[in-house]
Order: C-alpha cells, then sequence, then structure tokens
C-alpha cells in the first residue's frame, strides 16, 4: 500500500502547483499521474496567463474580475473571480521568481498582449509555448524538493471512508497491479473532457478521468453543458491555432476578404468573447460565406519578423498540416472543440463536498468562467487553484489526521477489472467510443436545440448499455492499453450525459449554450449552476446552488 498526506491525482499545471505548494508547507505529497507530468495537456498552452500587472496600460484586479464575470455571462460566482484576479499579479511573480521566462517589453518589464474579452492587455506569455515554460518550472520545483511521482498509474476510483475522502485506487501500467493509495486528503487535477468530440484541440490523454470517478464516488459536476468551442483550430486535425494569434493583430475573413466580426461585435472585433467569435464564425460558413467550409485567419500583416518572433509555433503547426505558410498566406480555420467550463463542483477553496477531497485546474468547476472562459484565464486558474487547494487541503489534515485504508475499494476494483478482463465477446471500447464522439460533435455543437439534444441523450445512453458487456481484448498485464482505453471511454460517456443532460435542461441560451429554440438569456429563471448527480441511467439534474453576486448585477452582454 502506498501511503502519504496529501495525494495529488494528475501532473500538469493544476495537478502540480498544488503539489508544489503542500512540499513548500512541509508536507507528506505525492503525484499519481497516468502519464509524465511534463507530458500533460498544459504543455500545448500557447498563449498566455492573465494577471492585472498594469505592465502595458492601467489595470487593476477588479477591471479584471470585471472583465471575467461579463465574459461568464453574469454565470461566474463572483467572490471566486474575485479571489482569482486578485491573487493573479502575485502568482505570476511567485513563478517567475522560480526561473520562469516571460517575454518582456523593451525595459524589461514582463510583455502583456490583447486577448479577447480583456479590457486591457493582461496576458503574460512566453512566445507563443507559455504552458510548456510553466510547465518545466513546476518540475524543476517538484525535482527540488523530490517530491515522489507515481507515473503510469491510472487512477480508477475514490476512496471514502466514514465519510471522508482516504485515498485513491490506481491501475499501475508497468505490471497491471491495482493499488492502494491512502491519503488523508486527495486533489484531483485530471484536466479536460476534449476527447468526448470526434475532432478537438485536446491532447488523446484529456479522458474525463476525474469527473467520471467524481461522479460515481457520489459528488455532483457542476455547469457541463457549458463547453467552449476556440474560434481557430485547423480544419486538417483539429489542432489550436492559440488566441494570440488574434491578441497581436490577425484579422478574421469570409470568402468575399470581408472581416465579418465587426457586424457581431461593432467594438472588439476579431477579440470578442470565444463565445461570440465562434457563433460567428459558425454563422457565416451555414450562411454560404465560407471557404471551403472554413473561415480563413489571416497574419500576413503582420509582418515575418512578429511572426517569427511571437507565433513561431502557429506558423509550423499550420504550416505542417496545410502546407500554408501564414506569412504569405491565410489559414483556413474552424471552431473546435477546446474547453470544459464545468467540472468538479468545489467552493473558492477548491474542496467538494467531500471532507478531505479536492478538486483544481480543467477539471474542477470553482465556477471562474461561468458559461464562458476568457483566454489566459485557465493557465491562471490552475496555478491560482492548484496552490490554494494544496493550503486547505493541509488545513483539513491539521484537524483530521487520521489514516483510513480502504481495502472495500480496492476489492470492488479488482472485481470490476477481473470481470472486464474475463469477457471474451462483446464490443470494443473504440467503437463505443466513436459513437459517442459522432453523437456529442453532431447533436451537442455550438447551436443546440431540442430534438438533436435529445437524440445525442438517446445515443449515449446506448453507450452506457453497449459498455455494460464491453471486452477488452487484451489481457497483458504490461501497458495494457486496450484496458485503459476502455476506462477512459467509460468515464467519457459519464460526463458526456452531464453535458448532454444539462444543456437540454437548460431552456436559454447564455455564453457558451446556445439554443436555437431559446435564443434569449432568461435571469429570471437560470441564475443557477446545474449540478448533475450520478444515477445508474442518466444524470439526475439539480439546480439549488445559486449564483454569488459580490459586486456586479446582470447586464446586457455586448463586445
Ligand atoms: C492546445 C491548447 C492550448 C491552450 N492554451 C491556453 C492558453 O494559452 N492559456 C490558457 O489560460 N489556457 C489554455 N488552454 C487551456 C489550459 O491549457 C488547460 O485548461 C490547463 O492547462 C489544464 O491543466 P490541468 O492541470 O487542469 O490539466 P492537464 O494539464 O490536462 O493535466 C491533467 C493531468 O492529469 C493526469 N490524469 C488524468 N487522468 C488521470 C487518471 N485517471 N489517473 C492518473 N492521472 C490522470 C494526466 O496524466 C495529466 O498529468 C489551452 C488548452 C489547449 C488544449
Amino acid at each position: 500500500m502506498i501511503k502519504h498526506d496529501v495525494v495529488v491525482i494528475g501532473g500538469g499545471l493544476a495537478g502540480m502547483r498544488a503539489a508544489v505548494e503542500a512540499a513548500e508547507r512541509g508536507a507528506d505529497v505525492a503525484i499519481v499521474s497516468k502519464m509524465h507530468p511534463v507530458r500533460s495537456h498544459s504543455g500545448a498552452a500557447q498563449g498566455g496567463i492573465n494577471a492585472a500587472l498594469g505592465n502595458r496600460e492601467d489595470d487593476s484586479p477588479l477591471n479584471h474580475a470585471f472583465d471575467c464575470v461579463k465574459g461568464s455571462d453574469y454565470l461566474g460566482d463572483q467572490d471566486a473571480i474575485e479571489a482569482m484576479c486578485e491573487d493573479a499579479p502575485r502568482q505570476i511573480i511567485w513563478l517567475e521568481h522560480r526561473g520562469c521566462i516571460f517575454s518582456r517589453l523593451p525595459d524589461g518589464r514582463i510583455a502583456q498582449r490583447p486577448f479577447g474579452g480583456a479590457g486591457s492587455p493582461r496576458t503574460c506569455y512566453s512566445a507563443d509555448v507559455t504552458g510548456l515554460v510553466i510547465l518545466h518550472t513546476l518540475w524543476e520545483q517538484l525535482e527540488r524538493f523530490k517530491v515522489k511521482v507515481y507515473e503510469e498509474y491510472f487512477c480508477t476510483a475514490l476512496c471514502v471512508e466514514d465519510g471522508v475522502g482516504s485515498g485513491v485506487v490506481a491501475y499501475n501500467l508497468r505490471n497491471g497491479e491495482l493499488e492502494l493509495v491512502t491519503a488523508k486528503a486527495v486533489i484531483f487535477a485530471t484536466g479536460g473532457l476534449g476527447r468526448m468530440y470526434a475532432k478537438t484541440t485536446n491532447g488523446y490523454a484529456s479522458t474525463a478521468d476525474g469527473l467520471g470517478i467524481a461522479l460515481r464516488a457520489g459528488l455532483p459536476l457542476m455547469d457541463m453543458e457549458f463547453v467552449q468551442f476556440h474560434p481557430t483550430s485547423l480544419k486538417e486535425n483539429g489542432v489550436l491555432l492559440s488566441e494570440a494569434a488574434r491578441g497581436e493583430g490577425a484579422y478574421l475573413l469570409n470568402a468575399d476578404g470581408e472581416r465579418f466580426m465587426f457586424k457581431y461585435a461593432p467594438n472588439k472585433g476579431e477579440l470578442a468573447s470565444r463565445d461570440v467569435v465562434s457563433r460567428a464564425e459558425w454563422t457565416e460558413i451555414l450562411e454560404g460565406r465560407g471557404v471551403e467550409g472554413c473561415v480563413l485567419l489571416d497574419l500576413r500583416h503582420l509582418g515575418r519578423e512578429k511572426i517569427l518572433e511571437r507565433l513561431p509555433q502557429i506558423r509550423e503547426l499550420a504550416l505542417d498540416a496545410t502546407g500554408k505558410d501564414a506569412i504569405n498566406e491565410p489559414i483556413p480555420i474552424l471552431p473546435g472543440m477546446h474547453y470544459a467550463m464545468g467540472g468538479i463542483e468545489t467552493d473558492k477553496n477548491g474542496a467538494t463536498r467531500i471532507p478531505g477531497v479536492y478538486a483544481a485546474g480543467e477539471t474542477a468547476c470553482v465556477s471562474v468562467h461561468g458559461a464562458n472562459r476568457l483566454g489566459g484565464n485557465s493557465l491562471l486558474e490552475t496555478i491560482v487553484f492548484g496552490a490554494r487547494s494544496a493550503r486547505h487541503a493541509i488545513d483539513h489534515i491539521k484537524s483530521n489526521g487520521q489514516v483510513r485504508p480502504s481495502e472495500k475499494t480496492l476489492k470492488s476494483e479488482q472485481d470490476r477489472m477481473s470481470e472486464m478482463l474475463g469477457r471474451s465477446r462483446g464490443e470494443r471500447a473504440p467503437q463505443i467510443r466513436k459513437r459517442m464522439n459522432a453523437t456529442m460533435s453532431k447533436n451537442c455543437f455550438i447551436f443546440r436545440e431540442k430534438t438533436q439534444l435529445q437524440q445525442a441523450i438517446d445515443d449515449l445512453r446506448e453507450t452506457r448499455e453497449a459498455m455494460k458487456s464491453v471486452v477488452v481484448m487484451d489481457k497483458s498485464k504490461t501497458f495494457n492499453t486496450d484496458l485503459v482505453g476502455t476506462l477512459e471511454t467509460q468515464f467519457l460517456i459519464d460526463a458526456a450525459q452531464c453535458v448532454a443532460t444539462g444543456a437540454l435542461s437548460r431552456t436559454e441560451s447564455r455564453g457558451a449554450q446556445a439554443r436555437t429554440d431559446y435564443p434569449e438569456r432568461d435571469d429570471t429563471n437560470w441564475l443557477v449552476h446545474s449540478l448533475a448527480w450520478y444515477t445508474d441511467s442518466a444524470p439526475r439534474m439539480d439546480y439549488s446552488r445559486k449564483v454569488t453576486f459580490t459586486k456586479w448585477q446582470p447586464e446586457v452582454r455586448s463586445y
């Protein structure tokens, strides 16, 4: 049995930031990760991380907070948003003091670029490889504190004893053994759910594991219907071209060569919030002004020097996939599935409803993004709430120091796995996953409507049934990726059901949820969070959690 005071599940930015905070405070902390931490999807983040440093223009945490509230279409909890924006400058300095190399202004201060929906340029960056640079900075800190990392360990279940979180069960990919990882506090930092869709900007490991595990342990998922479609992903492979391109001044053009965004967002144009830009692009395409089913991202006027200095990776990604050089040619792009605003419900300290269980990063819903996230705020969320959840986990341990090894959870996971491996006939997970991907991409996309959403729900119910007799063909013990892929598919279906059911139940349009049959925002009935609870068939929805307001009342949202 593995035993630590604090166990963090996931080695992306949220997980590493949590572990470093715990280690700095002297706690016995370990990371359990299904892959090496620096391969986490956080490393793909390009554009930057927000903080009101005010290095280019006057700015303040309060301005930042207002932009988030407006960006969230008034669904974000304002106390959590204020806490995040207040802490942001401190966290950037913290990273800088630990060796994170940010791009600079000529006078040496940290440079900041404009991003969508932001009133001032406040996105700090390292060229267009920001996530990777921060990830390596945190990895060095893990090494410095000699934090134990269990890599190639796949967490399958949360242990709860006497109503308190007491560890997890993890599958050791190297030898095929299930192991009990006992802890006094558990922090989930398992990242996103992009692989629910056929095309996504997310890595192959973004498979909603933490969400499925939390649901099955009796925790609700919050605001799951809000899925972000990023305005600029490559048609060929769904790979992201960062908002940094538009931040640096790139245009969006339709087939007529028109900068169409000003029809939809007269003040902000290309730098309106992502939900607005993606809907505008899709409308242009649907109304016949697309170019072979795409619109164009045009960087040519930025000039070779600026592109090579600030956006080198974007140029390379586009060149690799399309053969087009952004220096000379516009790049065809589409809105693509990018980010989950919803996740495991937490309070502003990362605490869930089970004492001793916390969540941070993309898998959590602290409610700082509400119905739509602003670019640059997710990296910030991982850093702020990674650290914050670790601090509160340590406080929890002080008053709750008991170790409660959960042999019964280990046993039930062993039984579940042997049953799955014991089957020799049935459908395999990749086929079932394809059906889930197809229905989510077709019926739960940018614009939504009742009949399609009901179809998605029916299809997902069928996939859940099919998973009951799924067969894992590979029976081997070392690196059984067939088994892991099957478990991931199950978690994705759990989470997809919450997305589709939440989207059907919410009869309004707000942020990323655009219902063609309910086109208006409805503040009278829908200023509430959605909570989805696990049942054997479809999730049970609950709307008892109200939005927290501090300073800003809902207003008409325009850019
Ligand atoms: C291409 C791309 C570009 C982006 N650019 C930006 C940007 O510029 N600015 C911004 O603010 N945001 C950006 N985002 C969003 C942001 O990068 C992510 O939301 C954020 O990095 C997520 O971090 P995380 O730590 O929560 O999860 P991840 O970095 O995804 O890490 C998840 C970790 O959990 C582990 N894990 C998962 N399941 C299990 C399991 N069952 N058992 C054990 N371990 C498990 C994985 O091994 C991994 O280590 C971008 C996202 C993408 C996809």
